[in-house]
């Protein structure tokens, strides 16, 4: 509590002293905040659903509403439609939770980035058409393989949502050659306006959460993709034209070769 904050800082310590405490409780006073934001963002997400579903099926089970077989199957495909909404996000928190858990060993298995990406694209292949270009061959990052397979999927998944319907999804590999790979998947959908570019990556931020939410997002894509590319020691980037398109782009160090004489 407050109180006990003041009560370490009139301590008898000195006055440089005084102020890392001061600094410290300050950083932990703030990031006890922001946890408490994401409990209480995460609670009012799963509520929401929680709540049609109650009610939808309380619906069903009073006799006079619920006999009609066309309303029976309208709220049927309600309830199922929530119950998809609450798994994702489930599924979306434990995936931050366990990065989180692992975020400090670095991750060893030897990920063929070409290979990753055929199977990102052939994953989605009756949902959308991809685009591969660029030279991924024999590019190895020391990563976590099923991590850096989520990253590919949640990028994929933003760009045939908020894509163009009739319009492919394009993934580019660039291995210049600089010891870094550059995987980018665009789009030519409504793009983002760049107010918002900053705050992608928040838990939870989203430009338009109805539309997110209709399409069947979470709001934790991009804080799970920028996790994940910062525990394999990369970055996530995401550059957008506003009613031209969007690009987001992961760059990862590829593993170091080592030669046969060491
Ligand atoms: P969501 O589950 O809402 O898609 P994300 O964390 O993946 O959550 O993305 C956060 C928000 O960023 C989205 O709600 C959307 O507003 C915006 N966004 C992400 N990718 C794109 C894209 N390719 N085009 C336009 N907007 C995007």
């Amino acid at each position: 509590g407050r109180g006990s904050q003041w009560d370490l800082a009139c301590h008898p310590l000195s006055a440089r002293r005084k102020m890392v405490v001061l600094e410290d409780l300050s950083v932990r006073v703030s990031v006890a905040r922001a946890h408490a934001d994401f409990v209480a963002n995460a609670s009012h997400e799963l509520r929401t659903p929680l709540a049609a579903v109650l009610g939808y099926v309380e619906t069903l089970e009073d006799d006079k509403a619920g006999g009609d077989p066309d309303t029976r199957k309208r709220f049927l495909g309600i309830i199922r439609h929530e119950a998809q909404r609450m798994r994702a996000l489930v599924e979306d928190l434990m995936s931050l939770s366990r990065i989180e858990a692992v975020k400090h060993d670095a991750p060893t298995d030897p990920v063929d980035i070409a290979a990753l990406v055929r199977e990102a694209a052939g994953e989605v292949q009756d949902r959308a058409k991809v685009v591969i270009t660029g030279n991924g061959d024999s590019a190895i990052v020391a990563g976590d393989r099923g991590q850096l397979a989520q990253v590919l999927r949640n990028l994929v998944d933003n760009a045939i949502k908020y894509g163009k319907a009739d319009s492919p999804v394009r993934i580019e590999v660039d291995n210049s050659g600089s010891g870094r790979i550059a995987i980018s998947i665009s789009d030519d959908g409504e793009g983002i306006a760049p107010e918002h570019l900053p705050r992608l990556t928040e838990r939870f931020y989203r430009v338009d959460a109805g539309r997110s939410r209709a399409a069947g997002g979470t709001g934790l894509g991009l804080a799970i993709v920028k996790h994940i590319a910062e525990r394999h020691r990369g970055w996530f980037d995401i550059s957008s034209r506003p009613g031209q398109g969007t690009t987001a782009t992961v760059i990862l160090p590829l593993k170091k070769e080592i030669s046969p004489s060491e």
